[in-house]
């Protein structure tokens, strides 16, 4: 029995009416995972209010449940992708994808790279009570270098704010795939951008929205 459904329910509601989501799949990845398995124990009864929250006293946040699911439209994501994520943090974003990318017949996969090696074990814990830790690879280290033994992604996101697209992040990105990432210094805003990649040397860029994201560590980041 999932006690949220209803709170669930009414924020996909009110992101309906917004506009916000165009893709029915990232309203049903929002309803496969419990966020409350996600957040701090003792911010489990904010789990569904529209916010990001903070995860331990890391510094480093958990994004607001809008821009999560606004995450997976900006992704386009199909089933049996393989998928690079950027900043594990509490692995909520990563089990969302995967709810997408991955189930009993699709194959699709998420790896997922986090810095701070306290969220490691938080993320892994998280994702494994939630029961997405099959579908959901935590690795430590800098994302800005990549994964290379799992390359190359059908798509790859940043959940952390840096100045420029990390240069190895390019190389494992598949042909005609996508990175999206928040582009800007820290600070107030940044801007969601997308990449598709039309060829090994070429990108074509393209703004989503204005966004507030913590800052990427790391080789490439600030
Ligand atoms: N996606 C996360 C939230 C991300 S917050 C979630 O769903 O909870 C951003 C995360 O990026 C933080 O955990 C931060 O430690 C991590 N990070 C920042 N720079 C990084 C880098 N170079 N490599 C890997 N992780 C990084």
């Amino acid at each position: 029995m999932d006690n949220h459904k209803a709170v669930k329910e009414r924020l996909i509601d009110h992101y309906r009416r917004r506009g916000y989501v165009k893709d029915e799949k990232a309203f049903k990845a929002f309803m496969r995972v419990p966020r409350e398995k996600f957040v701090p124990k003792k911010l489990m009864s904010s789990a569904y209010i529209d916010h990001p929250l903070p995860l331990m006293n890391t510094g480093q946040t958990i994004s607001a449940p809008h821009m999560t699911i606004m995450i997976l439209d900006y992704l386009e994501l199909s089933p049996g992708q393989k998928i690079l994520e950027i900043g594990a943090g509490s692995g909520y974003q990563a089990a969302l994808i995967a709810a997408v990318v991955a189930d009993e017949e699709a194959k699709g996969h998420v790896y997922s790279i986090e810095i701070v090696s306290k969220l490691i074990e938080f993320a892994r814990e998280n994702l494994n009570s939630a029961g997405f830790d099959h579908l959901v690879t935590v690795i430590e280290g800098d994302g800005t270098l990549g994964y290379e033994e799992e390359a190359p992604y059908d798509r790859i996101i940043l959940t952390a704010a840096g100045p420029t697209v990390p240069p190895p992040l390019i190389k494992q990105l598949r042909i005609d795939g996508t990175l999206v990432m928040p582009l800007g210094r820290p600070g107030l805003w940044q801007q969601m951008t997308r990449y598709r990649k039309v060829s090994d040397t070429e990108l074509v860029e393209e703004r989503l929205s204005s966004v507030a994201f913590v800052p990427l560590r790391g080789k490439y980041g600030v």
